[in-house]
């Protein structure tokens, strides 16, 4: 599948992810499963940030409840790999809920897409064609 960003938005990850090069950054994504129409940066509240991520809880339960109370729609999040590795760790796969999430993940100054899978573990991360456009139209 493909994810549409804007050059904006792809920009903004980069460089929070270069603001803080030894621990990972993290946030919400918003948007259609096809299309990123927005970001918010979370505090990552991990006990090891350097190498994994853990989305503010009071962050993400504000997203859902704005987006219940008819707010931006909540499709994924995105995290930064310190190490430079763009495919999901370890500790991604762990951590990954079945259900077609959007994840992004920011490492070396670029952006990956991924979507989880519907069940298992063979198909927990389908990767996913992240198109960066230039002129924001959404
Ligand atoms: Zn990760």
């Amino acid at each position: 599948m493909t994810v549409i960003i804007s050059r904006a938005l792809h920009d903004r990850l980069v460089t929070l992810a270069a603001a803080t090069p030894d621990v990972e950054v993290c946030g919400l994504l918003f948007g259609t499963v096809g299309r990123i129409s927005g970001v918010l940066p979370a505090r990552n509240v991990a006990r090891l940030p350097k190498t994994r991520f853990e989305i503010d809880p009071a962050a993400l339960i504000a997203a859902l409840k704005a987006e219940r109370a008819g707010g931006r729609s909540v499709i994924g999040h995105y995290h930064s790999h310190p190490n430079g590795l763009a495919d999901p760790s370890v500790q991604d796969a762990e951590m990954a809920d079945p259900g077609g999430a959007i994840w992004l993940i920011i490492a070396g100054g670029k952006v990956s897409a991924w979507r989880t899978g519907q069940s298992g573990l063979h198909d927990r991360f389908v990767p996913a064609l992240l198109l960066i456009q230039d002129s924001d139209s959404a």
